[in-house]
């Protein structure tokens, strides 16, 4: 079975080659993105494979779906970049990989943090031009804060674990509680407005829906408690960045960590060190000493591109026999 795989990076094929060896499936791998423009090279595929920047909207979804396509398949936990409903009444079967390493994000939310605060990054470039003063170079102990955790989810509930075993007081807020594991590990579950003003570091885990989109706003942030960090290692839209700029501007936020960008799209993942940026709002937040911004890498280790070009392979080797997919994968 051939299956289409766009926005493909040099690990990806690498991974996603080495999960197939000696299987049916065949995989044609494609650097650009897919979209409605994009969709007729999906042609004699069966299933196509996409990723977060993939744009699978009703005209692309409808492109697919006469070119034959039948399932497609997200390489990721994300799901918010297709038209569910649409997909559904085409007949299409949408599978994604819910848990591929939740340790992996929380990790790198976490290594966000911690190199901002410590500035490590600032150190290292010092010290490789033999300057070994610390001024400017203050953090604070993490240890005895308190860090607020919105979305107990999957990785919100790796990385709330991550922070108690560095001796900080943790609230986590979902609408979904869980109070057993919140018990288990000395968790306070709290009210939204609660997490908003008492924590020092406030870290999003929770997934981009219409409830969801700017959950950070110019009311949100005021709430916060003033010189509070900020930590995004979920998804841009959930911050609203004009918002986010005026508050590093007024010294409302002490400091903001990104993995995820609201127009990310198109600049993260790429190479345009010899363009000129053209997004005003990254180019002002590449500006500020206390943001310290990835290109969306927190789940890039080992363990995670293996689990999700496994995961997605065997739910490929069972479409193409006619198989039941993996329970959980199916959306
Ligand atoms: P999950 O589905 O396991 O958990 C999400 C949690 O958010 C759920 O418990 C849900 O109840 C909660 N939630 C929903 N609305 C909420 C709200 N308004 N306030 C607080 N909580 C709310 O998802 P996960 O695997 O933990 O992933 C979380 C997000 O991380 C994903 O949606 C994805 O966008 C992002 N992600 C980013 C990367 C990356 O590389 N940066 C990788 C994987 C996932």
């Amino acid at each position: 079975m051939l299956c289409a795989l766009y926005d493909t990076k040099p690990y990806d094929r690498e991974f996603f080659t080495r999960a197939t060896e000696g299987t049916v499936l065949d995989w044609r791998f494609h650097e650009f993105r897919l979209n409605a423009d994009t969709a007729l090279t999906a042609q004699g595929a069966a299933a196509v494979c996409v990723f977060v920047n993939d744009t699978l909207d009703r005209p692309c979804l409808e492109a697919l779906a006469g070119h034959g396509v039948r399932l497609i398949a997200l390489r990721c936990a994300g799901f918010n970049n297709i038209d569910l409903p649409a997909a559904h009444a085409l007949g299409l079967t949408v599978v994604r990989v819910p848990a591929y390493s939740p340790e992996a994000v929380a990790e790198h939310a976490v290594a966000l943090l911690l190199t901002l605060n410590r500035k490590t990054h600032r150190a290292y470039n010092r010290v490789r031009e033999l300057n070994f003063s610390l001024n400017g170079l203050v953090g604070f102990d993490l240890h005895g804060k308190t860090v607020g955790i919105a979305g107990t989810g999957r990785i919100g509930r790796a990385t709330a674990q991550i922070f108690r075993g560095f001796g900080c007081r943790v609230l986590a807020y979902d609408p979904v509680p869980m109070p057993e594991w919140a018990e288990a590990h000395g968790i306070s579950l709290v009210g939204f407005d609660t997490m908003l003003a008492e924590s020092d570091v406030l870290s999003l885990h929770l997934p981009l829906t219409p409830e969801t989109h700017y959950l950070l706003n110019p009311e949100t942030l005021a709430r916060m408690k003033r010189g509070a960090y900020l930590i995004n290692t979920s998804r841009g839209k959930l911050v609203d960045t004009t918002a986010l700029i005026d508050a590093l501007k007024s010294g409302q936020l002490g400091g903001v960590g990104l993995d995820v960008y609201e127009e990310e799209e198109g600049i993260f993942f790429e190479d345009l060190s010899a363009e000129m940026l053209l997004d005003d709002e990254l180019s002002r937040l590449l500006t500020f000493p206390n943001v310290l911004i990835t290109a969306h890498q927190a789940f890039l280790t080992q363990e995670a591109l293996t689990e999700i070009a496994r995961m997605t392979t065997e739910n490929l080797i069972r479409f193409a026999a006619g198989e039941a997919l993996v329970p959980g994968t199916v959306l």
